[in-house]
C-alpha cells in the first residue's frame, strides 16, 4: 500500500514536470524542451519491461494524446481547442519519434548486453568442455597404462611358454579395470545429478552402523597410511532414518577418502555428529593440509579442481592424490537430492603446519519415507523404526 502510494506521488510528480516542459515547449514552439524527460522515461525501463513489452514509454505518450483531446473537447470551446491541439499536437508527435528512437536504442543495448553474456556463457562452457576432456583423458590414462603394462607381461611369459603364476598381475589388471570403472562410474553420477535424474530409494538405517562400514572398508588403507580414524558415538547415530543407503554412503565415503588422502600419514580423522531439529550432522574432521578460503568456494563444484592438473595422480588414497575432482561434486548432489546439505571449514592450506578441514554433513531425518510404497512395504515387515519405539 505504501509503496503504491509512493509510485503515485512519483508518477505525478512526472506528469507535473512533463506538462511544464510541454508548456515551456508550446510557449517557445521549440519540442526539444520535451528532450530530458523524454529521456528518463525511455531510459527507465526495467529488464522486465523491456522483455514483455518494449514500447511501453510510446503506449504512455499515445495514451496521453487521446486525453488531451479528450479533455480538451469536453473543456474548451471548439476554437479554442483547435488552436490548443495544434500547437500541441507536433510537440507531442515530436515526442512520439524521439522516444520511439531512445526505446529502440535501449532495447538494441539491451539485446547486444544479453547476446553478450550468453557468448560468454558458451565460452565458460566450452572451456569447461575442454578442460573436462583433458582432465577426464589424463584420469583414464593412468589406469590404460597400468592395465597395459600388465597385459603386456603376460603375453610376455605366455609366449614364454613358461608355466608361471599369472595371479599378481591378474590382479594388478583387476586393479586398473577397478579404477577406470570407478571414474567412469563418477562420470555418469555427476550426469545423473546435473540432469535430475539421481533416483533416491529410501530405506531405513542407521548413520552410526553406515559410519562402522566406511570404517571397516578403509581399515587397511587406515593401518597402511599409520592414521588413526576415531568415530564417536553421537546422538541420532543410532536413529532410524530413511535415507538411500547406498548413495549417502558414496556421499560419506567421498569425503572420507578425501580425509585420508589429504591428511599425512600419522594423522587423526575424526568423525562426530549430533542431532538439530529434523536433521542429523555429520561432522568429519581431519588433520590434514587444509583448504584455502578460494578452494573452499570452488571443490563442490564439477572439475572445481581443473586449474590444478598436476594434483591429477589418479590415487584414491595415496597422500594427497588428487582426482578428476568429482568427489565432491557427487556428494553435493547425493545430500541436496535427500534436502541435506554439505559445507566445510578449514583455517586455510598449509601443508606443514596441517590446519586441518572439518566437513559438515546435513541429512534430513526422516522417520518416512517419501515415496509411500517403501512405507507401506516396511509397516508390513514391522519396520526397524517400530521396533525401535517399541524397545525404547
Ligand atoms: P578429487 O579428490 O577427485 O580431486 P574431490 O571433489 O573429492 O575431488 O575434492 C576436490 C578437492 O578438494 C581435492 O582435490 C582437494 O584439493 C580438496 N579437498 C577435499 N577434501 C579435502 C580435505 N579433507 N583436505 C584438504 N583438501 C581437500
Amino acid at each position: 500500500m505504501a509503496r503504491g502510494m509512493e509510485i503515485r506521488a512519483n508518477f505525478e510528480e512526472q506528469l507535473e514536470r512533463f506538462f511544464e516542459l510541454l508548456e515551456q515547449s508550446v510557449t517557445t514552439g521549440d519540442p526539444a524542451w520535451m528532450d530530458p524527460i523524454l529521456l528518463d522515461w525511455a531510459k527507465s525501463s526495467t529488464e522486465t519491461e523491456l522483455e514483455e513489452e518494449p514500447y511501453h514509454v510510446s503506449f504512455l505518450i499515445n495514451r496521453m494524446i487521446a486525453l488531451t483531446i479528450q479533455v480538451t473537447r469536453e473543456s474548451l470551446n471548439k476554437q479554442e481547442a483547435l488552436d490548443l491541439l495544434a500547437a500541441v499536437i507536433p510537440i507531442y508527435s515530436y515526442g512520439l519519434e524521439v522516444v520511439a528512437r531512445y526505446e529502440m536504442e535501449t532495447r538494441v543495448a539491451h539485446i547486444s548486453s544479453e547476446m553478450d553474456k550468453v557468448q560468454k556463457q558458451l565460452k565458460r562452457v566450452d572451456r569447461s568442455k575442454s578442460a573436462f576432456i583433458s582432465v577426464a583423458a589424463h584420469e583414464l590414462k593412468t589406469p590404460i597404462t597400468l592395465i597395459e603394462g600388465y597385459a603386456s607381461m603376460m603375453e610376455d611369459l605366455m609366449r614364454a611358454g613358461k608355466g608361471v603364476n599369472l595371479d599378481s598381475l591378474l590382479a594388478g589388471m583387476t586393479t586398473g579395470i577397478d579404477r577406470l570403472r570407478a571414474i567412469v562410474d563418477d562420470m555418469i553420477d555427476v550426469s545423473m545429478i546435473d540432469n535430475d535424474l539421481l533416483k533416491l530409494n529410501f530405506q531405513p538405517m542407521q548413520i552410526g552402523q553406515m559410519l562402522e562400514a566406511l570404517q571397516l572398508e578403509a581399515e587397511e588403507t587406515v593401518k597402511h597410511r599409520r592414521l588413526t580414524m576415531d568415530i564417536r558415538s553421537f546422538n541420532g547415530s543410532k536413529q532410524w532414518i530413511y535415507v538411500d543407503h547406498t548413495r549417502l554412503m558414496q556421499a560419506i565415503r567421498n569425503v572420507i577418502n578425501n580425509a585420508i588422502k589429504f591428511t599425512p600419514d600419522g594423522g587423526t580423522i575424526t568423525i562426530d555428529g549430533r542431532t538439530l531439529s529434523g536433521f542429523i550432522e555429520v561432522i568429519i574432521t581431519d588433520t590434514g593440509i587444509g583448504i584455502s578460503q578460494d578452494d573452499q568456494a570452488i571443490i563442490f563444484e564439477k572439475f572445481g579442481q581443473l586449474g590444478r592438473v598436476d594434483l591429477h595422480y589418479s590415487g584414491k588414497t595415496k597422500f594427497k592424490g588428487g582426482g578428476p575432482g568429482l568427489g565432491l561434486p557427487i556428494a553435493r548432489g547425493i545430500l541436496e537430492a535427500h534436502g541435506g546439505s554439505i559445507w566445510v571449514q578449514s583455517p586455510g592450506y598449509d601443508e606443514k603446519a596441517c590446519p586441518g578441514s572439518t566437513f559438515h554433513i546435513l541429512i534430513p531425518a526422516r522417520a518416512e519415507s517419501p515415496d509411500s510404497d517403501m512405507t507401506r512395504i516396511f509397516s508390513a515387515l514391522e519396520s526397524p523404526l517400530d521396533k525401535e519405539k517399541d524397545n525404547g
